[in-house]
């Protein structure tokens, strides 16, 4: 597909989807504007090209009606400050009023759509919409990678009738970070996976034991393996239907020379609460009553040592409860052994970047992805859906 500085965008109007899906406060501040600052260079890219820069994007999960609270405005006018210079808001996303303001705009301005999910076409990537939004633009822009692994029609069904289309220079980043690691990474290549489910990453867990040279599983999903392993492991969240495939999983990981690092201690309590009494065993010795819900210290030295020369490091999902101060350990220690390494570090979006930033590690991250969803998606080997329509669109296009 082509990026934005492989188009003749000189003077036209371009309409660009980002990912703006920013959390607020009570008070409707913007609590966190990562997201808006990563669509800078896409929008002064298109301002330095004298273009009209049409922004859209959406907010929350207003499912077809409008609601207030979720209107773009705060990140209209944080954007506006952020570029020094004034951002329109539309009352709506699509209708006359929409078009007559853009037929208005003069070169260098920018103009922001209201929340397109105000319309519950765009998430049933509705045909008329996709075409009302294309209408608007000489070259539609997606640089939303945080929502390209949806089917909406502000990022899908919109390439089919847009004139040109091509992806902004946040995509570019994205794609590039992780498909020249997944396809040719320095070595050794080793990935971290956390978090709750071994469910939700099984996928991921299949490709990723297909490339890398060592794999360690930390979270509530370590415990399915353990399982299998023969350990028992209390009240700590198990998945039985997913046991002989984590034993499928370590028969694969042998058989194909990958080392595999599971938790060999962790912080047990009875329940995940930030009252409870915790103790520190070896996985041997997990109580029955009792839940494993951080990795132990052990086990943080253990797979520092299984970084230490490392080339390349993927992390998705945190190594226990982060969230509980209790059961941060874990996650905080690994947060800071990876950004200490001499790899080339590759960090998910969702909890593993909250974890990096509360830490205070980002700037020593070599790249932290905007999306969660996505690029679980890349780590599982899968096209993204918004990816395909843009490669589709070119290929129509030549
Ligand atoms: P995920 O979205 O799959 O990356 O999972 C992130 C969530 O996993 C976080 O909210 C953690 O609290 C949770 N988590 C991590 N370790 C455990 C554990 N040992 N038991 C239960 N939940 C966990």
């Amino acid at each position: 597909m082509k990026y934005i500085n492989q188009v003749d965008i000189k003077g036209k109007t371009v309409l660009c989807r980002f990912d703006f899906n920013v959390s607020l406060d009570e008070d409707l501040h913007i609590a966190d504007d990562r997201r808006i600052k990563t669509a800078l260079p896409t929008i002064n890219y298109a301002l330095d090209e004298d273009a009209r820069v049409i922004v859209m994007a959406h907010l929350g999960r207003p499912e077809g009606k409008v609601i207030d609270s979720l209107s773009l405005r705060p990140v209209a006018k944080r954007l506006s400050r952020l570029l020094g210079k004034e951002v329109v808001l539309t009352k709506d996303c699509i209708g006359d009023d929409v078009k007559t303001l853009i037929q208005d705009m003069k070169p260098g301005c920018v103009l922001m759509l209201e929340n397109l999910r105000f319309h519950i076409e765009e998430t049933e990537n509705n045909d008329e919409f996709a075409r009302e939004l294309a209408g608007y633009a000489d070259v539609y822009v997606d640089d939303a990678f945080g929502n390209a692994h949806r089917t909406h029609a502000s990022n899908v069904g919109i390439t089919k009738f847009a004139k040109e289309c091509c992806a902004g220079l946040l995509m570019k980043k994205e794609l590039n970070y992780f498909s020249a690691t997944l396809k040719n990474p320095l070595r050794p290549f080793v990935a971290i996976i956390g978090g709750s489910k071994v469910s939700d990453k099984l996928e991921a867990l299949a490709n990723l034991i297909r490339r890398v040279d060592k794999m360690i599983i930390g979270g509530g999903m370590a415990f399915t393996f353990l399982k299998a392993m023969g350990h028992e492991v209390g009240t700590s969240l198990i998945e039985d239907n997913l046991i002989n495939m984590a034993r499928r999983g370590i028969k694969i990981a042998k058989e194909r020379g990958v080392k595999l690092y599971l938790p060999v201690d962790c912080v047990i309590a009875e329940e995940a609460d930030s009252k409870a009494v915790t103790k520190i065993v070896p996985v041997q010795e997990i109580d029955p009553d009792w839940m494993g819900l951080d990795i132990g210290p052990a086990s943080i030295a253990l797979f520092r040592e299984v970084l230490g020369d490392a080339k390349t490091i993927i992390w998705n999902g945190p190594m226990g409860v982060f969230e509980i101060d209790a059961f941060s350990m874990g996650t905080f220690s690994m947060v800071h052994t990876v950004a200490q390494s001499h790899a080339l570090t590759i960090v998910g979006g969702g909890d593993t970047d909250v974890a990096v930033h509360r830490a205070g590690q980002s700037d020593y991250i070599t790249y932290i992805s905007t999306g969660g969803g996505a690029s679980l998606e890349l780590l599982e080997g899968k096209k993204l859906p918004a990816v395909k329509a843009l490669d589709e669109c070119k290929k129509r296009m030549s």
